[in-house]
């Protein structure tokens, strides 16, 4: 363990230069105070969790203090918004202090969210204000903890600085840590610029940094392709399996490591809709739930095409044809799971369709109805949860044939199995609400509640059972302001 003066910096992103990053120091908050820390996301820098305490804790990460070997840095990219070409986009409010490696041997880029004008800030004032930054904190922490591969966070500090959005706030920072901030954005950037050069610089740090193994096989950059595909096929199953909609897939804010990157009016689902938009300013539902698929698709395509330049379009071509399948085939075995069955079957694409269906047409909680699927053997459990279906014969149909496929010799330990994967407590919007309420009275203890309580979301906790309902009437689709 080590204390905060004692974090070892190597920054190899830094390095690469002017034509990748620009120096800017924050800009500092006033009277900076920790909201939230976590202490698993201490443990990642090899750091006490008592050290967030420390008054040098809140300086650091409110932009007062800086390490001496840190190197802030405005990282330069551009990407496709909502479908269109965006030239020059960047971290017009957030800066990459340096890169730490820890006792394990891993780096893990800081990344400063909230920390003042950079030369990318374009009309923005290069704030996040704390309601922005207690939902992206409490968003990574709980994705991580539900296995769904995310950036980490590792606090957030609050302040007294004014900050505009529709109303007046208060300015927060967000300690934002990924093994990389490298987006598809990137390569889009210097692809689009026609800097060759350069775009090869970033495409052999990502593939050393980020993708060794790649760099044995014959065509280094179509491999590295591939691993991308494949991870975003695999995190969209996540997604998709356990109901979060992100909200702006613009492919500046697409990971090229594959993880959950960039939130903003993100949404678990609580009734299930195919269709929902978490975002109101999506008018055509471009980013809806059950779009995500297809666009993480289309943001890769967009990849392809800033790597045509390494790679042959017929390759790419073939490699973006494997994204459906390998999606479908996570997406699949996930809802397997989740069901409780243990080996698959031809019908099961068909099982899970009609009970999505179902759930739809009845507005059923979705996530609730597999936590109670595995409270008891399958046709007891079936029996109450019938009652949530309008369409009684419908769910009848569904539920006979579940308890004869349920029956796959694995009975026993079914509600271990099932619990485990199926989550008690998501990050409900009106949770987050309520929790962002109390803190913008300066009441951190709603936050730090329900962040312990979603770290353990599939373990039933005592006392806990308010976090696990449904929402209550104000709590129903919420609007989550777009501002962040
Ligand atoms: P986002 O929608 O948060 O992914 O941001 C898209 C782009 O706008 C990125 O280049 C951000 O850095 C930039 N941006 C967002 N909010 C602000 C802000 N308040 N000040 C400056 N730039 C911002
Ligand atoms: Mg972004």
């Amino acid at each position: 363990m080590k204390a905060l003066d004692e974090l070892t910096f190597d920054n190899r992103f830094a390095r690469l230069g002017d034509a990748f990053s620009t120096s800017v120091l924050p800009d500092p908050l006033d009277n900076p105070r920790l909201v939230i820390a976590s202490d698993a996301a201490m443990a990642l820098l090899d750091l006490e969790p008592t050290e967030a305490h420390s008054p040098v804790f809140a300086q650091l990460f409110g932009g007062h203090k800086l390490w001496a070997e840190a190197e802030p840095r405005a990282m330069v990219y551009s990407g496709h918004q909502f479908g269109g070409y965006s030239p020059r986009l960047g971290d017009g409010r957030g800066l990459l202090l340096g890169e730490v490696y820890n006792q394990a041997g891993e780096h893990w880029d800081l990344h400063l969210k909230g920390a003042g004008l950079t030369p990318y800030s374009r009309m923005g004032d290069g704030r996040a204000v704390l309601r922005s930054s207690i939902r992206e904190f409490l968003a990574s922490e709980a994705l991580h903890a539900l296995g769904i591969p995310s950036s980490r966070a590792l606090c957030v500090i609050g302040s007294d600085t004014p900050v505009w959005r529709e109303t007046q706030e208060r300015g927060a920072m967000l300690l934002r840590l990924a093994p990389s901030h490298v987006r598809f954005g990137h390569f889009e950037y210097f692809y689009y610029t026609k800097q060759p050069e350069q775009a090869k610089v970033l495409g052999e740090h990502v593939l050393a940094m980020h993708f060794p193994e790649c760099m044995e096989q014959p065509e280094p950059y179509l491999a590295m392709f591939r691993t991308v595909l494949e991870r975003n096929a695999e995190l969209i199953a996540r997604w998709q399996a356990y109901g979060f909609c992100h909200g702006v897939m613009n492919t500046d804010n697409m990971s090229i490591l594959g993880i959950t990157f960039d939130f903003g009016p993100f949404a678990f689902l609580d009734d299930f809709d195919a269709n929902f938009i978490c975002n109101h300013s999506d008018h055509e539902g471009r980013y809806s739930f059950s779009n995500q698929v297809p666009i993480a698709h289309w943001n890769l395509s967009a990849l392809a095409q800033a790597l045509t330049p390494f790679i042959s379009v017929e390759a790419l071509r073939e490699t973006l044809d494997l994204f459906l399948p390998l999606y479908e085939a996570h997406y699949l075995d996930l809802m397997r799971r989740r069901l409780g069955f243990t080996r698959a079957d031809e019908g099961d694409k068909a099982m899970v369709e009609e009970l999505l269906r179902l759930m739809q047409n009845s507005g059923v909680d979705y996530n609730l109805f597999f936590r109670h699927l595995g409270d008891q053997p399958a046709a007891a459990a079936v029996a109450v949860l019938r009652d949530d279906f309008v369409d009684r014969e419908g769910f009848d149909r569904w539920a006979a044939a579940y308890i004869l496929r349920a029956q796959d010799g694995n009975e026993v330990e079914r509600t271990a199995r099932m619990h485990a994967v199926n989550p008690l407590y998501v990050l409900r919007n009106y949770l987050a609400q309520n929790a962002i309420n109390a803190a913008q009275q300066g009441d951190y203890e709603e936050v730090r509640r329900l962040h312990q309580v979603l770290s353990r979301p599939f373990d039933e906790q005592p006392g806990m059972q308010a976090y696990a309902q449904r929402p209550p009437e104000w709590g129903k689709h919420l609007e989550i302001s777009c501002s962040s």
